[in-house]
């Protein structure tokens, strides 16, 4: 079963594992170290270039021409998936969420540079206008793929199950494996790769943006679905699912000083970048945490970045980091 799914080789794999040591003693332990998803490899890296491997792979097996996608204006998984259409040499149209800014930045501007053509919609009509954009490629002749939101259907998730695979295969212990979460591919996908491959670390998904119990069902149902693709038929319930909506409350995309903190943390005691919108979240969500004392000191927290850096040269947020 396993070997009928098709997978393209995207992404620069297994991504590397290193210890965080100063940073550990900043915060006064556990041991941190972290998972470098963010060097996926492709146009900058991120989770979404996983998911890619298999979505695009999908795609590719359907003979399509054109990648679909939608998301937010500074998208890390549009901007990934645009670079892959380019490598593959489809086409792409994004439905952003947002105005035409005057001067595009940061992902959006890696987006124009891939030659995606761009479609800037209100919130309200994102969904449609992905429908409407997917039915008239199809009038014109061609063959459009619709990439999910996030990436995350069980196909994409599929990429995360073996990101596990991977990370049991490094031989590194880690009692907690901590990510933000927000479509909830990655974490789904994390999910039935524990149960699959055999992984002892406690998943704990930080919401970037939903609520717990919209999350944690989001996620049960698309682990379900995905552990079918692996031919294990897995039910995951949605209280089995690991969610802190702790830290969402400033809403997407809003950088709030416990971003602000935990980035300059991790910059000035680790030279590592961390982005402002999801690892920045989920970072300081980490951070608190460990203030709180909710990991016990002699554990291991295996901080899992998944990408997202180029925005951090988005002007606002740039500007409020220095
Ligand atoms: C999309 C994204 C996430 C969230 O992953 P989901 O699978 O949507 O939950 C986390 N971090 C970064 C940098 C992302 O781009």
């Amino acid at each position: 079963m396993m070997a009928d799914i098709p997978r393209l080789k995207l992404a620069h794999l297994p991504t590397p594992i290193e210890e965080l040591p100063r940073l550990t003693k900043a915060l006064g332990g556990p041991r941190l170290l972290v998972k470098r998803d963010d060097q996926t490899g492709l146009a900058f890296g991120g989770n979404k270039t996983r998911k890619l491997e298999f979505l695009a792979g999908d795609a590719k097996l359907h003979r399509a021409d054109m990648l679909i996608t939608a998301g937010a204006l500074q998208s890390n998984h549009c901007r990934q998936t645009a670079a892959v259409a380019a490598r593959l040499g489809m086409d792409c149209k994004l439905i952003l969420v947002g105005e035409a800014p005057e001067r595009p930045e940061a992902n959006l501007w890696l987006d124009l540079l891939f030659e995606a053509e761009i479609e800037y919609v209100d919130r309200a009509r994102r969904d449609e206008t992905l429908t409407e954009t997917f039915e008239s490629a199809r009038q014109q002749g061609r063959r459009p793929y619709l990439v999910p939101f996030g990436g995350s259907n069980s196909t994409g998730a599929l990429g995360y199950a073996f990101a596990i695979q991977e990370f049991v295969e490094q031989k590194v212990e880690a009692d907690w494996i901590v990510f933000p979460s927000s479509s909830g591919g990655t974490q789904a996908g994390m999910m039935v790769g524990v149960r699959v491959f055999g992984c002892r670390s406690k998943l704990l998904g930080i919401s970037v943006d939903v609520p717990q119990r919209t999350l944690q069902e989001r996620v049960a149902a698309l682990a379900g679905e995905t552990s079918k693709r692996l031919g294990s038929r897995i039910r995951f319930l949605a209280d089995e699912v690991a969610v802190n909506d702790d830290y969402c409350a400033a809403g997407y995309g809003v950088l709030t000083e416990a971003e602000r903190e935990a980035i300059r943390l991790f910059a000035q005691t680790e030279g590592l970048l961390i982005d402002p919108v999801y690892t920045g979240r989920a970072a300081a969500g980490m951070v608190d945490l460990i203030r709180k004392r909710f990991f016990r000191k002699n554990e291991t927290v295996l901080f899992w970045h998944t990408g997202g850096t180029p925005a951090l040269f988005v002007e606002k947020y740039s500007s409020a980091l220095i």
